[in-house]
């Protein structure tokens, strides 16, 4: 297959501009529905400020679910001046800015506009933990119509969803094909300079410990593996479980009796393992604060995840060997082997042992280190050897053709909320969406389309060159 990644860079080149928009449904009433008319726009996008000032939304932004404002990747318009990029907050009241502490958390410096309500009976200003002063627009709900939907979309699909829909679907696989080869060369190349950074192995270990702890706790896991390395870990093969478990900061209370019967056995062993070690890598042990668990699923705690981590150190070579194949098939078996008579049946070190055994790494996860990691290091190697044959013979020898032969047909096992927004961005509701996210690539594919134009666009769609630059694609 040709590699589109060139011509995909050429249509990113021809671009820069921003959007997006996005619907959750609602939790509960009151401020979470003010938010979702704000964002479906029934307050209008034209406001004068508290101060007369002329302020336009040129884009709603996104829903934040993490720590900060209500909405993030927002463009607002002062006067007429260049759009300003950040996030929005909506209160129900102006002075809940400061009793809900935003004025002293770093998480709302990038506030460009406060919304609210109600006045305080005192003049108050919107100031960040900077002292910067933000926009105050006071909105009123009593223009509103009366009911309010509660069906509401995670997205609204942009001006590219008709051409999409239309044009043929070999045209569009290209386009997207294209995307998906851009965006597995983009992730090589970053593996390559941590492979020359730190060497095959190393980086590979490092990226795998990322992986394993998904998106809340990717820094401490990789932390860990860049603090303890592979090579010291397989020194001492019989404590690495241990000494991992210990560097974790999961070994710091020496009190039995907070463990289940079933737990104690287990842990008193890596406690018994990890104390000659403690002394020597005391200043690398991570702080408990650093995990994230409140929105992580028990099966996929990090304390599993570690366990796992331990697995791969005992199993590097036939990791190794797996590796060698080649093919997303060994990998999975690999990963499928992993096996452990504590956390096969535990979702923490002190859960109650679960009836039923569980996958140390199930396969959403491995399809996750499929696509991050395995298919962008293949990538990288082949890069390598096609740059070493080319110049020795050819210079129009493709790069890593038979990689992303195989990384095509990857089926997709997981979703999240940006690849749904993509989707309804780029397909609507129409077939197409269906059709484009049934695998691995396509949803990467779509991922880099919404990075490449949708974040970076600042009209509402008016001016973002990915509809025509579609018409034109061959
Ligand atoms: S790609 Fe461009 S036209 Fe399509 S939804 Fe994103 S910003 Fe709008």
């Amino acid at each position: 297959m040709e590699n589109g990644s060139p011509r995909y860079q050429d249509l990113i080149a021809s671009a820069r501009v921003h959007d997006r928009a996005l619907f959750l449904p609602l939790r509960t009433p009151n401020e979470l529905e003010l938010q979702a008319r704000w964002f479906a726009g029934e307050f209008g996008k034209n406001f004068v400020s508290a101060t007369g000032d002329k302020i336009d939304i040129v884009q709603f932004g996104t829903w934040n679910r993490e720590a900060g404002p209500d909405f993030c990747d927002a463009a607002v318009r002062v006067n007429g001046s260049e759009p300003l990029r950040g996030c929005i907050e909506i209160d129900l009241v102006d002075r809940n800015w400061d009793l809900h502490g935003h004025a002293i958390n770093p998480a709302f410096e990038e506030t460009v506009l406060h919304v609210f309500v109600d006045k305080s009976d005192r003049q108050f200003f919107t100031r960040t933990k900077s002292n910067r002063n933000v926009p105050q627009v006071r909105i009123d709900p009593a223009i509103l119509p009366e009911t309010f939907s509660a069906n509401i979309p995670l997205a609204r699909p942009g001006r590219c969803q008709a051409p999409l829909g239309n044009l043929p679907e070999d045209r569009v696989r290209s386009v997207l094909d294209a995307a998906a080869q851009f965006r597995l060369q983009k992730k090589g190349a970053r593996i390559r300079a941590k492979i020359d950074n730190h060497g095959r192995d190393e980086a590979l270990f490092q990226e795998i410990a990322g992986a394993l702890g998904y998106k809340e706790n990717k820094l401490p896991l990789t932390l860990i593996a860049q603090r303890l390395s592979l090579k010291a870990l397989r020194k001492d093969l019989k404590d690495a479980e241990a000494i991992l478990f210990g560097i974790a900061g999961l070994l710091e209370t020496p009190d039995l009796a907070i463990y289940k019967r079933s737990a104690k056995n287990y842990v008193r062993e890596l406690w018994d393992r990890w104390w000659p070690h403690r002394d020597r890598l005391q200043r690398l042990i991570l702080p408990a604060k650093i995990w994230k668990l409140s929105s992580t699923r028990p099966v996929n705690h990090p304390q599993r995840r570690l366990a796992a981590l331990a697995i791969l150190v005992q199993e590097w070579p036939a990791f190794r060997r797996s590796l060698e194949r080649r093919t997303a098939t060994a990998i999975e078996k690999f990963f499928d082997a992993f096996d452990h008579p504590f956390w096969k049946f535990h979702y923490t070190m002190t859960a109650d042992a679960s009836l039923e055994p569980m996958a140390l790494v199930g396969e959403s996860r491995v399809a996750d280190i499929l696509a991050n990691v395995i298919f962008p290091f293949w990538r990288a190697e082949d890069a390598c050897h096609a740059e070493a044959e080319r110049r020795r013979v050819d210079p129009s020898t493709p790069l890593g053709t038979s990689v992303w032969r195989e990384y095509a047909k990857l089926p997709a096992r997981l979703t999240n909320r940006r690849l749904e927004t993509a989707a309804t961005r780029l397909f609507g509701d129409g077939p197409r969406r269906r059709e484009f996210t049934k695998t691995i690539a396509h949803q990467q594919a779509l991922l880099q389309i919404y990075e490449d134009f949708c974040l970076q666009d600042n009209s509402d769609c008016a001016n973002c060159p990915f509809p025509e630059q579609m018409a034109k694609w061959r």
